[in-house]
Parts: structure tokens; sequence; C-alpha cells
């Protein structure tokens, strides 16, 4: 199959992802069969991208859902998680009926609470569960050391770290959760282009965390020699509960005791509280690479290029209304 759309074309967030995961999957396409067709709706079913904008233009695959389901075209990028790889994954299982053993290969599209990482130069990495890692080692991926039993987000920190995520402004795509629902996956697969946001993509959606904001916080604990407390949820127990609506005053009170300089700890937290309730596990997974992390959070653009102050109320007062 030709494939088209070069990797450095024009620059467009949206399509960004799905030109990096289309690069990035490239062989997979190279050794399955796949038949396309000129399609005669105005835009593929799944991301909803028009025709002449998508990785492949033009070129349709004709999907069903289920046996009695209506007929989709969806673009090659979209279809790609459902492609079948003995080459690249492996043997997933066989399938018996009777005397007859069919062989049932990995997809993308069916790693359950496994996670990915496509680089700005389009290199996948995946993270799986123990089981199918040993399924899939033997797999082109797996000889090639792009699978790993980390964390999704382990495993990220860990490439931004070494630095095969820059020039991060290029965008990379961070999956959370690949599942088995494609479409969900598909619909909306955003790329990350700055820590401050970044997009978490899994089968039921995308959302964004603020990776900047757990950093800096990481720093402060690690200046104010609260490192151990980081991933340790008795510790941020009072963060936790207001973020979640249950204020307690007196936890509260205890809690700005423990932590040298209180304030400025608070400024650095994430602001939605989503961010927050997830503190202990993203510190924990940042601190192991603080050092090497810092570089990618300069000071804020603030500090530079000053803003007017919004309100004169001393910090510590107006964090604690956070609470
Ligand atoms: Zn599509």
């Amino acid at each position: 199959m030709k494939e088209e759309a070069p990797l450095h074309s024009s620059f467009n967030p949206r399509h960004r992802a799905y030109q990096l995961l289309y690069h990035a999957t490239h062989p997979l396409r190279r050794s399955a069969f796949i038949s396309t067709l000129t399609p005669n709706t105005p835009s593929c079913a799944c991301c909803d991208r028009r025709w002449a904008d998508v990785e492949a233009p033009f070129q349709a695959i004709e999907y069903r859902y289920g046996k009695n389901g209506e007929t989709e075209y969806v673009c090659l990028s979209c279809y790609t998680p459902r492609i079948a790889s003995q080459e690249m994954l492996g043997l997933e299982r066989l399938n018996v009926t009777g005397n007859t053993r069919t062989p049932i290969y990995g997809k993308l599209g069916m790693l359950v609470g496994s996670g990915g990482i496509i680089t700005p130069k389009a290199e996948l990495y995946l993270t799986l569960p123990p089981k199918l890692f040993e399924k899939y080692r033997q797999g082109e991926w797996g000889q090639q050391s792009r699978l790993s039993t980390e964390k999704p987000l382990t495993r990220l920190l860990a490439l931004l770290a070494q630095g095969e995520l820059d020039p991060i402004s290029e965008g990379f795509v961070y999956i959370e959760n690949w599942g088995r629902k494609v479409d969900g996956l598909m619909r909306h697969l955003t790329p990350t282009t700055s820590l401050h946001e970044l997009w978490c993509n899994s089968e039921s959606g995308v959302s964004a965390l603020d990776l900047h904001a757990m950093i800096m916080t990481a720093k402060q604990l690690s200046e104010q020699g609260l490192t151990v407390q980081a991933d340790r949820i008795t510790f941020w127990k009072p963060i936790l509960d207001a973020a979640q609506g249950q204020r307690d005053d007196k936890a509260f009170a205890e809690w700005l005791e423990k932590v040298p300089k209180p304030e400025s700890l608070l400024q650095t937290l994430p602001a939605d509280p989503f961010d927050r309730l997830k503190l202990p596990a993203v510190l924990g997974a940042i601190m192991p690479h603080l050092q090497a992390l810092l570089p990618y959070c300069r000071p804020l653009a603030v500090e530079t290029n000053p803003a007017p102050q919004r309100d004169a109320t001393p910090d510590t007062q107006r964090q604690g209304t956070l609470f």
C-alpha cells in the first residue's frame, strides 16, 4: 500500500496525533492485507476529519460494528489499532471451534490495561501488564525493546528525562490505556505540545494533566526536605479530601504545621481538583527523575513578562480559600 503524508507536513495540532500514530505503526500495515476504497462520505466516521486531510487521503476502510451493524468508512489511521499482527505483536490466543484451531493475533486496539507513547520522531513504546508482555515479547516490537511492564506514566517520564520527547513543541502522543474501544480512543486522539497540558488519551476519551505543576510541586517537596512524603496518601490527605469537596479545617491546620513553607508548596500545586487527586501517584513517578525533568520546567513566562497583579491578597490567604 502507498504510504503518504510526510511526517513533517504542515503542523496542525489536531492532525499531529494521527500523523504520529500513522507513522509509528507503518510496520502493522506493511504486512497486513487491507483493501481500501474511495469513500463517498465527507469524512472519516471515527475522527470526523475530511478525506483530503487524513494521512492516506481518500483511502477508506469499510467497517461494520458487529454482524448487523451499519457500514461505516474510516480512515487508515483510525483503522490501524484494529489490525492484527503476528509479526509486530504475536499470538494473542487460539480460537478453538470443534477440531479447528484458529490463531488470533494481537492488536493495539485490544491491549487492555496497556499504555503507549509515540515520540515526536514517531517512535512507539508500549507498556503492558506482565501477562501481555510475556505474550508479545517475541514479536518484533518486543525484540526492539519497545515493550515494558512499567506504568504508562512511569515510562513517559523516563523517556522525557532521557530527552526522547524533544522537542516537546513538535508534539508527542500519550496513551494511558489502549483498551478495546478503538472508536473511543481514536475519535479525539490529542497530541501533547506542552507539559502544562499532558493529554491522556484512552478508550474512554481524553483528559489533560498539568504535568508542569506536578514537576514544580515535586521540586518544592525536594527543597523543603519532604521528598519521602511525595507518594504518601496519608501526607496528602487534607489536600485530597478538599479536592473531593470534603474540607477538614483541623486536618489542614495540622498539615500546615508539617510543611516548612506551606505557602510555597500550595502555590505550586496543580489548580484542577482532578489533578490534585493524582498527586501521590504522579509525584511518586516524578521523584526518581526530578533532576532530569527540571530543565523542562524553566521559570514560567510570567517571570520574564510580568503579568499585572490581579489581587493584592497574600498568597497564604488566597491559597487558603482553595480548601
Ligand atoms: Zn479517522
